[in-house]
């Protein structure tokens, strides 16, 4: 499905003009011919997102291997008003990163920029440039005895310039806190071309306003990230991961609250799943199984890490595992008995987005509550779903530790597809209604994109909004850089 075959809700951006023939050269000659794909076969893996939600095309995709490449690049498109579309490892969930379908929009991937510039296992930093690939980054502080802990489905393709534009969440959130919280320093090309090195270290520095903040999480919509510095912590010496049946979000909350008081900042991860999801997953992974003896409502995955013993992770979790049954609040848990388990645990759990697309159409909600609220949420929003389609089947999932659900609505059985998606927008103004009522948030961690640009100025205050579009016209004058995402 495109966007070009499927009605989506949130069209592009106003179409600009498509640059001529001879302006793409000279944008070519920037990297050089090898590295500007301007053939559509070589073109196809940069113009399509993850979700087949957006589709678009691109008079050339340019590979810069430099941040001075970078730099030039953005020079020349703000110089001849030439729309930019950064995109990284092209796995972001609202249409940011793919470019529409103007055949205007010049794709700008940073996948050449993979260097790991500077390990610092001493300062506990790791200095990298924007395209590596977020699995590497965990590799490389391996190496040193250090942990990277930023952590989600998409990691293996993901790169830290992505994760950091769109200030990425993940399973670690409730331990480390977003992307934004892992930074030190930042090099960035603004839409001018001017290059902010920013590449500093310090964990303390009060010098004047910290500018990093304004690129992280903007979406490539205010500069070019080319290379950060982020923070490194010690390697835990041991984890537990346990699976847990609860019969009610009502319950895992309770058993939350257990949890962080038995183990602070040794809890890292959270993650709630229904029955529905695991179901799904055994349908579709092989060799997958329920980890229960007997299935269960809702599934949590639990991990304990700790920088001591084995025998000390373990013993957290039991005390939890014991408090919850005592208290009524477990049903049924597996300890993962080995490092394969632990890592099948891990991987129903990354699965839980890719199983959806084979049960057919899934409209998809990224939202947060405060912790506190989320099985209020649930109680509301399950029933609201199912009475407006009805047979559809919710599959709210994710990051309970943090208050992220990602509320999915999966086709009811035999529905057809297109006429399930084609009423999207009618779903989310119902979910979104209730987040909106209980102080949540519509775009908890994948962003606004496109996905959601037209739904931003319904949350944020106008003097949000102006104070935005401020940054924005300051920052990006000539609007070269992701036009229409985010405002
Ligand atoms: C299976 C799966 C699981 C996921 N799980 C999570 C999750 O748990 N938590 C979460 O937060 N997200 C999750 N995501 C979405 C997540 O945002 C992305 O996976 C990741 O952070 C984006 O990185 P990327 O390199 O693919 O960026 P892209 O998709 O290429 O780009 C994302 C955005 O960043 C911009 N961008 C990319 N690189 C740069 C750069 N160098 N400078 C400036 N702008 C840039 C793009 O223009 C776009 O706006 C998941 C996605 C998938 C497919």
């Amino acid at each position: 499905m495109s966007s070009s075959s499927v009605a989506h809700p949130f069209a592009s951006a106003q179409p600009h003009a498509v640059p001529a023939a001879d302006l793409i050269a000279r944008f070519s000659a920037i990297v050089g011919e090898k590295y500007a794909l301007t053939d559509v076969n070589d073109q196809k893996p940069y113009l399509i997102e993850w979700r087949d939600l957006y589709e678009g095309v691109t008079p050339v995709v340019l590979r810069p291997g430099t941040t001075a490449e970078v730099a030039e690049i953005l020079k020349l498109a703000s110089e001849t008003g030439t729309t930019i579309v950064p995109q990284g490892g092209n796995t972001g969930l609202v249409g940011a990163q793919v470019p529409d379908q103007s055949g205007s929009e010049i794709v700008l991937s940073l996948g050449r920029l993979n260097r790991i510039r500077h390990v610092d296992p001493a300062g506990d930093a790791i200095t990298v440039e924007a395209g590596v690939i977020l699995d590497n980054i965990h590799t490389a502080a391996d190496a040193v005895d250090r942990l990277f802990p930023l952590t989600l489905g998409a990691q293996g393709s993901c790169t830290i310039g992505g994760n950091l534009a769109s200030n990425a969440g993940g399973t670690a959130v409730i331990a480390y806190g977003n992307a934004r919280d892992l930074v030190l320093g930042l090099e960035v090309v603004l839409p001018t071309g001017e290059v902010i090195d920013g590449l500093r270290s310090l964990r303390k520095d009060n010098a004047g306003y910290d500018m990093k903040h304004l690129f992280l999480g903007s979406e490539g919509t205010l500069g070019v990230i080319t290379a950060a510095v982020l923070k490194l912590f010690p390697k835990p010496r041991a984890k537990e991961v346990a699976v847990v049946g609860v019969e009610t979000p009502a319950a895992a909350l309770e058993l939350l609250a257990l949890a962080k008081a038995q183990a602070g900042s040794q809890l890292t991860a959270f993650e709630i799943m229904p029955r529905r999801l695991v179901e799904f997953s055994i349908a579709h992974i092989p060799g997958m199984r329920d980890p229960l003896t007997t299935p269960q409502p809702w599934y949590l995955l639990v991990e304990i890490s700790v920088g001591t013993s084995e025998e000390a992770a373990r013993a957290i979790m039991e005390a939890i595992l014991e408090q919850g049954f005592e208290a009524g609040l477990v049903i049924d848990a597996t300890l993962a008995a080995s490092l394969k388990q632990r890592d099948d645990f891990w991987k129903l759990r990354h699965e839980m987005s890719g199983v959806q697309k084979m049960e057919g159409g899934s409209i998809k909600h990224d939202v947060s509550l405060p912790v506190a609220l989320v099985p209020a949420f649930l109680e509301r929003a399950i029933p609201a779903a199912e009475s407006l389609i009805p047979n559809c089947r919710p599959v709210p999932f994710g990051h309970l530790g943090d208050g992220n659900i990602h509320f999915n609505i999966t086709q009811p059985i035999g529905a057809d597809k297109a006429t399930f998606l084609a009423r999207w927008e009618e779903m989310n103004a119902v979910v979104h209604a209730i987040v909106a009522e209980m102080g949540g948030s519509i775009a908890a961690e994948h962003g606004v994109g496109r996905l959601k640009r037209d739904l931003l100025p319904g949350v944020r205050s106008g003097p949000e909004m102006a104070l935005m579009r401020r940054l924005k016209a300051m920052l990006d004058p000539k609007g070269i850089l992701n036009p229409g995402r985010v405002l």
